[in-house]
């Protein structure tokens, strides 16, 4: 068990500087971590990075969180998105003593802020309520993320975490209160988590699941520490030499580009196939976001498809307004360029 250290929060501001460009995986505007340290302490997850101490040693419990962030949404806009993503797990063991996401969910909800949680623990299933009517009047999604159905894999990579099957049956119950749902697949490891036939497994869970939709990203190797951690996973888990990771990673801290594509092609062709959403389908939050960050989200979304399908040069125009719009501009002189010039304006108007 990690030490639990309660503390009030040291940082001048509990919600990240508004986001430069709109957050196409979790639909946000702001990123928000309630707990600092996570006890599940995956041995791939990113945030063992920040810091000295091991990720999982101590969870400090920021007991004016909510509080502060209350007075800190006084100079959000409401319809921004708050991604409580980053960092640490939401609903880790420490929630079930000191309930501060709870408390920070109490908060949002009093003011019918948008949000979306990523979590592994079903004991997001004790706030289901709360979630539901937070959804009723706005908007709040809940994602899990996933990175294989096969348990004894699992095991190996994320021991502590709850079973992979476990966090679908939590999306079930929350899909059927009416709650959208989705699912990361975070990170997808070469060699470990990549072969078609575990990527189509998982994707057929998610549709069995009833999951709305999807997203993906894989490994980040951000420094050598983070390697070592690497390649003792990679120990673990198979038997092929290191130099396979050499030459996807090429020394950089992501995969190369050539992996990416071949990966994202591969896993857009069996979404299609499965009829599941790639990123958060419109309908989830038409309506419900800020008019510009809509606007913006739609052009992110079409921008990857784009990509995906070789459509480099439409898929930069998206982007670009994508940014702009983003950032205020909603008169983008290369508007009538797009396809989705018509719906792109329709969601404007309503400003
Ligand atoms: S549960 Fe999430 S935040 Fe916690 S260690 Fe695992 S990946 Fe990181």
């Amino acid at each position: 068990m990690a030490n639990y250290l309660r503390d009030f929060v040291s940082k001048a501001s509990v919600l990240s500087a508004r986001r430069p460009t709109i957050n196409e995986f979790f639909l946000s505007a702001y990123t928000l971590s309630i707990y600092t340290g996570c006890e599940i302490g995956c041995p791939y997850c990113d945030s063992w990075i920040f810091g000295d101490r091991p990720l999982n040693e101590t969870v400090h419990i920021p007991l004016d969180l909510p509080q502060r962030l209350d007075a800190e949404l006084e100079a959000v806009n409401p319809g921004d998105l708050i991604a409580i993503t980053a960092l640490s797990d939401p609903y880790q063991a420490a929630e079930q003593t000191y309930r501060i996401t709870r408390q920070t969910l109490q908060v949002l909800a009093k003011r019918k802020q948008p949000c979306l949680l990523l979590t592994k623990s079903a004991s997001v299933m004790e706030d289901a309520d709360l979630l539901q009517r937070m959804n009723q009047d706005g908007l709040a999604i809940i994602m899990t993320t996933l990175l294989t159905m096969d348990p004894h894999l699992a095991e190996k990579l994320e021991g502590k975490a709850p079973p992979p099957a476990m966090r679908l049956e939590m999306l079930t119950a929350l899909k059927r209160l009416g709650v959208p749902v989705g699912v990361a697949l975070l990170p997808i490891m070469p060699y470990v988590n990549d072969t078609q036939s575990a990527l189509r497994t998982t994707l057929r869970a998610c549709v069995a699941a009833g999951v709305d939709f999807v997203i993906w990203d894989y490994l980040h190797i951000p420094n050598e520490r983070h390697r070592s951690r690497v390649n003792e996973i990679l120990a673990r888990v198979s038997t092929f030499p290191h130099s396979y990771y050499r030459d996807i990673y090429h020394g950089q801290a992501t995969v190369s580009a050539s992996y990416r594509h071949d990966r994202d092609v591969e896993l857009q062709i069996y979404c299609d196939g499965l009829n599941l959403e790639s990123r958060a389908p419109h309908r989830i939050y038409a309506g419900k976001l800020r008019a510009t960050n809509e606007a913006a989200l739609l052009l992110r979304h079409s921008a990857f498809r784009d990509r995906v399908h070789g459509r480099e040069q439409v898929a930069n125009i998206h982007r670009r307004l994508a940014e702009q719009i983003y950032a205020g501009d909603t008169q983008p002189a290369n508007l009538r360029e797009s396809s989705l010039a018509p719906a792109i304006r329709a969601i404007l108007n309503r400003q």
